[in-house]
């Protein structure tokens, strides 16, 4: 069984795309109340006086969109230089990547993924809730790569029908760039009806499309995540895929996930045993108090880890994957 030892902390639940498999249109959303959010003092506490104590030393940051976050460079800063912090990430839409990426970049952050999961606008904008996005979260992606942040990641959801054909185009961004392509498959969380004629594809049928056309081998490093990496050869970059529904990657599971508001949330198929930290914390009540519930969260995970996914079948969620986090 691995360490959990890697937190995805969301900053916020809003999101300026509304991407159709994240946040299907017409659902009304509950936003979380910014007095609700987690300030960036208690999560400054929270990571060094229960966290980083456990053991965690590995951090993404996402949302909603983290980049809405107004003092997401303050939290960068104070993560970055945290002496236990190992690893620093930041999964983000791209949209106001262009603009803040230099201060992120002062602030220490030097890991990103972008999502794009189109190289085509008018699919993109489809697919992203109808607004003309694309050449922004492109230069985006542009400003990110000038100022050398690296591993940067591209994460592409794949749906059958939409976004499939494109497939060997994005995996072969790789090859002359240093970039990882990260596949996802489509889970249908939040959104149970709106794909559900299309289902989803998955990676080993995706993996032989790119080896037929491009070649594809066992890439060198594996990364701090689920995902299986490969490379085309000779590429800069790599080939990776996130298989959370044709395979059970639960007994490698790492990872626990706070979000916006507090909840610590110990799988992402699951919502069995998420416990508040933040009542305990607003109610002053003492912090190695919260860490012992963390820690029992940690020592019960392997046994509420949702092991369903391989029939396909995912849990009933009272949450969207926006407000998750991913
Ligand atoms: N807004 C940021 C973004 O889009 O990158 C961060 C939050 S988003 C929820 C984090 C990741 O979850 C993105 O890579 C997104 O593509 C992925 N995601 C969202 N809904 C998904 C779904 N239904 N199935 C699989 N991945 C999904
Ligand atoms: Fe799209 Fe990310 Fe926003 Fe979800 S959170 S709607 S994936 S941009």
């Amino acid at each position: 069984m691995p360490t959990t030892d890697y937190l995805r902390i969301s900053l916020i639940d809003r999101c300026n795309l509304q991407c159709q498999y994240c946040m299907p249109a017409g659902l009304t959303m509950d936003y979380v109340q910014r007095q609700d959010w987690l300030t960036r003092q208690e999560l400054r506490q929270l990571l060094t006086e229960v966290f980083i104590p456990l053991g965690f030393d590995r951090f993404r940051l996402t949302g909603g969109e983290p980049l809405l976050r107004p003092d997401l460079v303050e939290i960068v800063a104070d993560m970055a230089e945290l002496p236990a912090t190992q690893d620093l990430a930041l999964t983000t839409n791209g949209i106001l990547l262009a603009a803040k990426a230099p201060a992120l970049w002062q602030a220490g952050l030097r890991r990103l993924n972008i999502s794009l999961d189109s190289l085509n606008p008018q699919v993109f904008q489809q697919l992203t809730g109808g607004q003309d996005r694309w050449h922004q979260v492109w230069q985006g992606i542009q400003v990110a790569h000038g100022l050398g942040f690296a591993p940067l990641k591209l994460n592409v959801v794949v749906i059958p029908g939409v976004n499939d054909q494109e497939v060997l185009e994005l995996a072969g961004l790789s090859r002359d760039r240093p970039w990882h392509i990260r596949f996802i498959e489509f889970m249908p969380i939040g959104n149970a009806h709106l794909f559900a004629d299309r289902g989803w594809v998955d990676s080993a049928s995706l993996r032989q499309h790119i080896r037929q056309h491009w070649g594809l081998e066992p890439g060198q490093v594996r990364g701090n995540g689920p995902a299986d990496v490969f490379q085309i050869p000779g590429a800069l970059g790599t080939v990776g895929f996130i298989s959370q529904m044709s395979e059970c990657f639960c007994d490698r599971c790492n990872r626990l996930r706070l979000s916006a508001d507090g909840w610590l949330r110990p799988c992402l198929l699951n919502e069995t045993g998420q416990i508040d930290l933040k009542t305990p914390l607003r109610q002053g009540k003492p912090l190695v108090y919260l860490r012992q519930r963390v820690a029992d969260l940690v020592a019960a995970k392997p046994a509420i880890n949702y092991k369903m996914r391989q029939s396909g079948v995912t849990g009933a969620y009272g949450r969207t994957m926006s407000q998750i986090g991913g």
